[in-house]
């Protein structure tokens, strides 16, 4: 007998900061409808750069401390977010930060790229069987840009869900986070202006690892109410993102939208009702049983 909410949503993340800003704001615009929001972390990070200098002694090269620092640095940005449940894929530590592709760290003996999938992805399942989510998060194949821990990620939660369809336990959808090129493009020109661009150097979005054809797009998630709360769950991550980082110059100039707009494609599950040229839902629970506002014990009761 479960007592959680009637809407579950599980994020598959590689690394502590990657919740914030790739879904942030889904996760708190859940949170705040009473959702059951849970992430799922992969790895703690280990091998991250460190953008606060008195702390830079943590490095992996140093006191390789920095994985249980950024333990407290996600605790404080789940809380930014008012997600309660998070978990570290088979318990803190279990898995390595791999670095970057090619790197010597892709080869330490816990690094989760040469994690089993199998077994990663059984750890997986047992939190989709304990949570019974009906909609899950992650990346799609390429990680969206290629971090060998973001591929893993994805394959670990795509083997998870095919064990789950076995035991008929599923997530009804699965999303997959993305860009649409026109957003892509849009950014891109408003900050050819920029001193400070972060497309500097590249001439067009084909260059980019990522930007998804708008038709390709599912849903647009608009929780522009929730924007403050993804730019405060960012700045927990102060060891990885510089506190005048490119992202908070773009919030500065596109407001609420920037942060509080996501978007995703759907990679399994039938697409629900949505609106505009492509159709896009609103709602990642759009079309499901379950869609709508979650119950309260009045509601329940049929009184309005
Ligand atoms: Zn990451």
């Amino acid at each position: 007998m479960t007592t959680l909410p009637d809407r579950r949503l599980l994020l598959v993340h590689a690394h502590p900061d990657d919740e914030s800003i790739g879904t942030g704001s889904t996760m708190a615009h859940y949170a705040a409808a009473g959702a059951h929001v849970t992430l799922v972390t992969c790895t703690l990070g280990e091998e991250g750069e460190i953008h606060v200098p008195e702390l830079a002694g943590l490095a992996a090269a140093e006191a390789d401390q920095l994985g249980g620092y950024r333990i407290g640095e996600l605790a404080a940005a789940c809380a930014a977010l008012g997600v309660t449940d998070h978990r570290f894929l088979g318990g803190a530590g279990r898995y390595r930060d791999s670095g970057m592709m090619g790197l010597a760290t892709n080869d330490h003996p816990r690094a989760f790229w040469r994690a089993d999938l199998d077994e990663a992805a059984g750890l997986l399942l047992e939190v989709i069987r304990e949570v019974r989510p009906q909609v899950m998060v992650t990346y799609d194949p390429n990680g969206f840009y290629g971090h060998p821990d973001h591929i893993q990620a994805h394959r670990v939660a795509m083997r998870a869900h095919e064990l789950a369809l076995a035991e008929g336990i599923a997530p009804a959808k699965v999303y997959w986070t993305a860009m649409p090129r026109s957003v892509l493009e849009a950014g891109m020109n408003a900050f050819t202006e920029s001193a400070d661009n972060p497309f500097a150097g590249i001439g067009s979005a084909d260059e980019l690892p990522f930007g998804t054809p708008d038709p390709e797009i599912a849903a647009r998630i608009d929780a522009t109410d929730q924007h403050a709360a993804k730019e405060a769950a960012m700045r927990a991550h102060a060891t990885q993102i510089p506190a005048n980082s490119w992202l908070y110059a773009i919030a500065g100039n596109f407001g609420a939208e920037f942060m509080g707009v996501e978007y995703f494609t759907l990679a399994a599950g039938a697409k629900g009702p949505g609106s505009g040229p492509y159709g896009w839902e609103d709602d990642l629970f759009a079309g499901l049983a379950t869609d709508g506002p979650d119950r309260s014990p009045v509601a329940a009761a049929g009184v309005r």
